[in-house]
């Protein structure tokens, strides 16, 4: 078990590092995902250490494709490209637990389903948010149905609702095939059902309340809050201001990990 546990270490501090040269992480990102890295792999196994790299690897190439397209978005997003421990945990920190929870009741039957089921919520979550701002129309608030600006919180599209089942998809696959011998196809689909209806979960969050703010010189809405990209100090129009983005995909992987234990 400490063999492990070192092992765990050493390769998340090698992957952490790398991601924090890349300015895909930050420095307390990379301590982040230093954590959940060692937790996962060291207390899962290289089978759970998978899903996660693969989540990590498909997001953070994403995030920098398109780079030049999204540029003139970027700024409705609460942070740019590079991750910070917020948005680390946020995706990472119920995943560690279901981790967790196989390596010390390792007869729990669930804990595998589950710990698919959260990171293939928020894989699923930023493919949409990734490749969702490519549509060529404008996405439509999932409330009300009306047309919002691109990369609005709660906001569908058609490209996005694909992305969203490709992230999904991707996760479950892996899940199935790396998943206890027997179970295989059966957890594929319970695994793309909980990330999709997670994932639906995190825009319904984020058209109804989530804190969302007004910068005044830009006369733009966005998540960022107090400061806004340029500079000035954002003012909440709607939300509670409690329920920042980072909650919202803890709520997201949170949801995706009980609809799989449901199934
Ligand atoms: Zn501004």
């Amino acid at each position: 078990m400490l063999l492990q546990l070192s092992l765990g270490f050493l390769f998340a501090a090698l992957i952490a590092f790398a991601a924090y040269r890349a300015h895909s992480l930050s420095k307390s990102g990379a301590w982040g995902a230093l954590l959940e890295g060692t937790i996962i792999f060291g207390l899962g196994g290289w089978r759970w250490a998978v899903l996660l790299l693969a989540f990590f690897v498909s997001s953070s190439a994403l995030t920098r494709l398109f780079g030049k397209k999204k540029a003139s978005l970027n700024e409705k997003f609460d942070k740019g490209g590079t991750r910070d421990i917020g948005q680390v945990l946020a995706n990472g920190a119920i995943a560690s637990i279901f981790a967790s929870l196989h390596f010390f009741f390792p007869a729990l039957s669930w804990t595998w389903v589950a710990f698919a089921a959260s990171l293939a919520a928020v894989n699923a979550d930023t493919w949409a948010t990734e490749l969702g701002v490519l549509n060529p129309s404008l996405p439509r608030l999932v409330t009300s149905w009306k047309p919002v600006e691109c990369g609005s919180s709660g906001a569908v599209s058609l490209y996005g609702t694909l992305a969203t089942t490709g992230g999904a998809a991707f996760i479950a696959i892996l899940g199935a095939l790396l998943g206890p011998a027997g179970r295989g196809w059966a957890n594929l689909e319970i695994i793309i059902i909980a990330g999709v209806l997670g994932s639906l979960f995190d825009s319904l969050l984020g058209a109804t309340i989530q804190a969302i703010y007004r910068c005044p010189h830009c006369d733009k809405e966005t998540e960022k809050h107090p400061l806004h990209t340029c500079g000035t100090e954002t003012v909440q129009i709607r939300g509670l201001s409690w329920l920042n983005n980072d909650m919202v995909n803890l709520g997201c992987a949170l949801v995706g990990a009980v609809i799989g234990m449901i199934l």
